[in-house]
């Protein structure tokens, strides 16, 4: 870690522990710190890349799946696990760049990233539980995680049969469903995460006060995160999830 890193990184972290003080004083069982909950570092964290790294107890219990899925010919591919917060501020400002340059509004261009991507600091990726999957086994599409693959004569329709019959006795659940009265991010039949340990970080993760965190982050476009876009932000995209991951 560099120097100017570390630095950024302690002040962020005084400045959440300041906003909720007995965050590094619980006594609770399942503990976050503020870093963990938002992508800035994580000691569950195991695997040496993009595809690998995960939380140790969603990766045990991932391998599990996987090796169930290969005895009926699928082979789990995991596209996207673990991100840092680094990783998806690149994302976010990389395509607020090109759609702003297209002619949008710096919030059109907000409101179309959020459609499918994450604000940095707020991506269940950070927490090493979330996983984009899909079939190595099945015919390889040019862009892999489209919802229309999942479907119809779609490649992935072998895979998404299978998890929804045995994802959930391996601890994975769909997170952003198919449900027309779901506000936030769109449908996602590639995304799912490991409930054990995503379900008590996301309880954590609700005390935080997300704006002040992302007022410390020179994230482009930020000055665009009102109050009430922060709060629409947090109901729909972050809590308007599938049910089983709530409580
Ligand atoms: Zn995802």
């Amino acid at each position: 870690m560099n120097r100017k890193k570390f630095i950024k990184t302690s002040i962020l972290s005084t400045t959440a522990l300041a906003v909720l003080p007995h965050l590094s004083f619980s006594s609770n069982q399942q503990q976050f710190t503020v870093d963990q909950l938002i992508g800035k570092g994580n000691p569950d964290i195991v695997g040496d890349s993009y595809t690998s790294k995960m939380h140790k107890e969603a990766k045990k219990a991932f391998l599990k799946m996987k090796e169930a899925a290969s005895k009926e010919a699928i082979q789990i591919e995991i596209v996207s696990a673990y991100r840092s917060f680094e990783r998806q501020k690149q994302i976010f400002e990389g395509k607020y760049n090109r759609f702003t340059q297209q002619g949008l509004s710096p919030i059109q261009a907000i409101e179309k990233i959020i459609e499918y991507s994450t604000i940095p600091g707020t991506s269940r990726h950070h927490w090493g539980t979330d996983i984009d999957i899909i079939d190595s086994n099945a015919p390889r599409p040019e862009s892999v995680l489209l919802a229309k693959h999942f479907h119809g004569t779609g490649p992935f329709c072998k895979l998404k049969d299978w998890l929804t019959e045995h994802a959930n006795s391996y601890g994975f659940y769909e997170v952003y469903t198919n449900n027309a009265n779901r506000k936030g991010f769109k449908y996602e039949p590639w995304h799912f995460s490991y409930a054990p340990v995503s379900k008590p970080m996301l309880q954590e993760y609700k005390k935080l006060d997300v704006q002040a965190i992302l007022k410390e982050e020179k994230i482009k476009g930020s000055e665009h995160f009102s109050e009430a876009f922060i709060e629409k932000y947090r109901s729909e995209n972050i809590l308007d999830i599938n049910p089983k991951l709530l409580s």
